[in-house]
Formats: C-alpha cells, sequence, structure tokens
C-alpha cells in the first residue's frame, strides 16, 4: 500500500491548477488565521516593526498520507507519556541525578537547576504542576511494507503549532471537500476518496489544560482578593503569534478567563511578589491599564526554553520570580529539564530497563511499558568505551545517527558525517553533554508543495513528523487532576534538510490523511 501511495501522490498540477490552488491558499491562511508575522528577509525591518503585516505560515498544498495504525498507535501512549513525564519531574532525586551529569558540561542547564535549587530552598509554595506536551514520531520503514511509529524526542516547554496545525487541518478538509462532494481545487486521487484529515482538537485540547490548571488554583491568596488571571510568557518579537493566540482566544472565548502576554524582557516591570504575604501570589499589572491588578493563576511559558531567552541576569532573575511564585507552572524548571534529550536516551536505554520501569509498572495487563519502549528509536551516550562513542566516531556507523545536545527549538543538532569531526573539536570532557541517536528511516518517496512565507512554492521529496499533543496536571504526591490528549500536528520538510522546526525556517505545516 506505502509504495502504491506514493508513486501516485500527490496528484500532478497543471500550472493553471497549481495557480488557483496557491492563490486560493494565500487567501484562506489569511482569512482563517493561519499566519505567521513576515520574517526579516522579505520586507524591511522597518516594515516588521510597524506590526501591521502577516504572511501565510509555510503550509503543504496537499495533505500527506499517513499510516493509520501509526496514528492510532501514537495517541493511544499518549497518556502514559504525559504521566511518563509527570512522574519524572515529581522524582527529584532520579532527575538530579541526570542532570547533575550534565551541569558542568552546560551552563544553560546548569542555570536552570540552580534557579530550581534556590526555590527549593526557600520552599515551592505551589504544589500543583501543568504540563503541555507534544510528544513528535516518524514513520521508520524497514522495508517499503512494514511501517513502524519511533519517537523524535518529547516537548515539556513551549510546544507550539497547536493553533496554527488546527487550520491546516481545516484548510485541507475544505479544499477536499469543496461541494458537490469532490474537490473543485485538487485533481481526483483514489486517496482522496471521501477522506477528510482526522480532526484537530488542539486548541481545545490545550486550552482546556491551562483552563484546568486556572481552576485548580483556587481563590486569590491576596487579601483584599484580586481577580484571577493566565499569563502567557512570549519571546520579543515573537513571529508565531497567531499560533499562541488561537489558545489565549479560546481561553477568554470559550472558558472565559482573563489572558495576558508579557514579554520576557518585562517581567521584573509588570509582576511582583508582595513581601508580607507568605503564600507568595504573583501579581500583574497590564501597561495599559496601570490602576489595575491581577493575580496569576497559571503562567504559560512560550519563551525561556533556549539560551537566547536569557541575555542578561536579569531575565535569570524574572525566571527566579516566576518559579518561587505560587502560579502553578506550565512548565516549572523541574518539568523542563525532564524534556533534556539526556532524560530520553537514559529511558530508552536498553542495558538500563530499570529506568523506564521505576515509572511505568512493567506487569500491567495491558503491556503500557512495552508500548512505550516500542517507541524509542535507539540511544546512547557518549562515555568512555561505550557502543554511542564507537558509533559516533567511526565515519561509517556515524552516517546513521544524529547528535543532540540538551537544546530545544531546532537548528542544534549534528547529523551524520559531521559528527565524528565535530566531537573531535570539542573537549572529550564536554561529550557527556550530547546524546547520539539513530536516525529513523522515513519513507523515502514521498513527495509534497510547499507554499512558503515568502510566496515561493517548492516541490519535491518530503519527510514528515508527526506530533501528538496531551496535557497534564498533576499534584507532587503523584495526585492527577486532568490527563488528557488531544490534537495533533504534521510538519514536512524537505528530504534533504536534516532539521525540521518550522519556526526555525527548516519545514511547513502540513495535515494527514489516513491510509
Ligand atoms: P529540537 O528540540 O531542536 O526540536 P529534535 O530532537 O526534534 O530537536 O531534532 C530536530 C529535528 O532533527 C527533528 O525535527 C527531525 O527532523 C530531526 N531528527 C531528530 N532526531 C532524529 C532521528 N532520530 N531521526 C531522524 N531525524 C531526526
Ligand atoms: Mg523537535
Amino acid at each position: 500500500m506505502t509504495e502504491s501511495i506514493y508513486t501516485t501522490y500527490p496528484p500532478k498540477l497543471s500550472a493553471a491548477q497549481e495557480q488557483f490552488l496557491v492563490s486560493t491558499i494565500k487567501d484562506w491562511t489569511v482569512q482563517h488565521g493561519l499566519t505567521v508575522r513576515p520574517p526579516p528577509t522579505f520586507i524591511s525591518q522597518e516594515t516588521v516593526s510597524k506590526g501591521v503585516l502577516a504572511t501565510n505560515a509555510p503550509v503543504t498544498l496537499f495533505p500527506s498520507p499517513f499510516p493509520k495504525a501509526c496514528f492510532e498507535e501514537a495517541r493511544a501512549v499518549q497518556k502514559v507519556y504525559n504521566e511518563l513525564y509527570a512522574r519524572i519531574t515529581s522524582d527529584e532525586k532520579w532527575l538530579g541525578e541526570v542532570i547533575e551529569e550534565l551541569i558542568d558540561v552546560d551552563d544553560f542547564v546548569a542555570g536552570l537547576w540552580k534557579v530550581h535549587q534556590a526555590v527549593s530552598q526557600e520552599g515551592y509554595v505551589q504544589d500543583l504542576s501543568l504540563g503541555l506536551f507534544r510528544s513528535d514520531y516518524m514513520v521508520h520503514t524497514l522495508d517499503s511494507e512494514t511501517a513502524s511509529l519511533k519517537q523524535v524526542e518529547f516537548n515539556t516547554i513551549s510546544s507550539s503549532f497547536g493553533g496554527l496545525s488546527s487550520r491546516v487541518a481545516a484548510l485541507h478538509t475544505e479544499l477536499l471537500q469543496s461541494p458537490p462532494g469532490h474537490s473543485l481545487s485538487y485533481p481526483s486521487h483514489p486517496l482522496f476518496d471521501g477522506r477528510v484529515p482526522p480532526e484537530n482538537t488542539a486548541v481545545e485540547t490545550l486550552s482546556a489544560g491551562l483552563a484546568a490548571a486556572h481552576k485548580a488554583y483556587g481563590l486569590s491568596k491576596s487579601s483584599p482578593s484580586l481577580p484571577l488571571a493566565i499569563l502567557f510568557v512570549v519571546q520579543d518579537g515573537e513571529r508565531n503569534v497567531f499560533d499562541q493566540l488561537a489558545l489565549s482566544t479560546r481561553l477568554t472565548q470559550f472558558h472565559k478567563i482573563p489572558v495576558f502576554r508579557l514579554v520576557t524582557g518585562e517581567i521584573l516591570d509588570r509582576t511582583s511578589i508582595p513581601d508580607g504575604n507568605p503564600s507568595r501570589p504573583i501579581l500583574y499589572t497590564p501597561p495599559h491599564a496601570p490602576d489595575s491588578l491581577f493575580e496569576v493563576t497559571t503562567i504559560y511559558l512560550r519563551s525561556f526554553y533556549a539560551p537566547t531567552d536569557y541575555i542578561t541576569d536579569r531575565d535569570w532573575s524574572a525566571r527566579l520570580q516566576l518559579e518561587r511564585s505560587a502560579a502553578i507552572k506550565c512548565p516549572t524548571i523541574l518539568n523542563q529539564l525532564s524534556g533534556c534529550k539526556k532524560v530520553q536516551q537514559v529511558l530508552a536505554d536498553p542495558n538500563k530497563p530499570e529506568n523506564l520501569a521505576r515509572f511505568i509498572a512493567a506487569t500491567d495487563v495491558e503491556g503500557t511499558q512495552e508500548k512505550l519502549r516500542k517507541t524509542f528509536a535507539p540511544q546512547y551516550d557518549l562515555s568512555p568505551n561505550g557502543r554511542g562513542r564507537e558509533l559516533a566516531l567511526n565515519p561509517k556507523t556515524a552516517s546513521r545517527h544524529v547528535l543532540k545536545p540538551q537544546r530545544e527549538g531546532g537548528g542544534n543538532n549534528v547529523y551524520k558525517e559531521a559528527i565524528p569531526g565535530f566531537l573531535k573539536s570539542i573537549p572529550e570532557s564536554d561529550w557527556k553533554g550530547y546524546v547520539l541517536m539513530e536516525l529513523i528511516q522515513p519513507p523515502s518517496e514521498a513527495t509534497n508543495v510547499v507554499l512558503r512565507s515568502d510566496g515561493e512554492v517548492l516541490g519535491g521529496n518530503v519527510v514528515g513528523e508527526l506530533g501528538i499533543f496531551g496535557t497534564i496536571l498533576w499534584k507532587s504526591n503523584g495526585e492527577i487532576l486532568h490527563n488528557q490528549e488531544g490534537g495533533w500536528l504534521m510538519r514536512t520538510k524537505g528530504k534533504e534538510s536534516n532539521e525540521g522546526g518550522v519556526a526555525a525556517g527548516f519545514s511547513s505545516l502540513d495535515s494527514i490523511i489516513l491510509y
């Protein structure tokens, strides 16, 4: 089936058909907010700074075929993955031992750990944590007949594109469904017969997670009591703002919860924790209403995941201010650190099955632990005399691997043949800051056409990466108040590109047709 799909998919477009489809999509994206702020390479900085323009997010013209069994498998394990990462976060001793290994080689991880320790010493005043997670996968094909699901990474901070990916699913659905029951935009293809992308509830799911935290916060801890709100902490100059607004709009309109956006650089100017209140509520004053005060129930980080978000010591102080407050953090520092690539490697280590078993029972009837293990691709540390070191230094075996530092957001990995040289260019004592991962081998025949944000249309061989969203709200004693799976993201990149980040400019948003 796999092969037959890709030999004829997507259907060929004549020049006139492509032009029609592209202009339809351009209009649709702006009409429905499937948009980003324009890239600085596209228009002048002066025009960017006026903040009046938006352009289409990079999108594929066609949905990509995706094996139904793999999609269902990814959905089926999401709530278990949510629990796994909640439990790791609550197991400070175990996580601390993993992180300890990284601290002397990775300043960023060390900085985060230091903030956690400072708050730990003072005592955390908030026992609840919120996770808005995304587990990313590729379809691994051993031969053209067998497709299996392999996890690329698990994201515990700023898991993005829930907002825009729902819109891409809606776009492709509309293109497939034009009346009278067959597409006016696409040439016919057997895969299109009656099929549309599966429902995408990412916005509903992610917002419901934030709303659950807001509710669980309870009453104002200030006296007199203050109105409550959720705070989105964002990057200055964020281009992916409409993705975030999809969530805040849902929160204000459906859940009736006030939401404010605050850039990291203004945290210390706009928020405060009153000295005399041992509950440490964090208060926020909107710049447009200097006489009003809100108490923040939930802090949703769409920033602070990369070293570039911490320019000065003031940014670290700002992170400390958020972490020590009574607000429920999405995520806490520990939850952010649980998403380190090193944690994923340690869980997947076939020689240390006790690591995963510590968090997920091995003997339950449903075989939950086995289901998770099946999604792991081989991963190694680079310890002396270890298998990872051997595979990474030999150019022949390195070519089947990717080397990952403890970073998020794309653009940080070292690929294939470049690995041995890269390792030799850094001190050997730093190697323990990296993990080596076997490359997943997605179907090689897939093609699609992409409309980029600058209007360019590109076609060719592509590789897809599926993300499944999940949210969980839990107490440090392990009690779970809310655990949901819902919504997905399909990203598609040119096959020749190693990296896959949309925001980092490597890939585009897509949707899926299940087969
Ligand atoms: P980041 O935190 O920067 O997103 P990822 O682990 O997701 O780091 O890696 C970035 C990109 O590199 C992925 O989106 C994917 O395209 C590619 N990649 C990472 N790991 C693998 C792998 N094991 N096999 C194939 N591609 C991979
Ligand atoms: Mg990634």
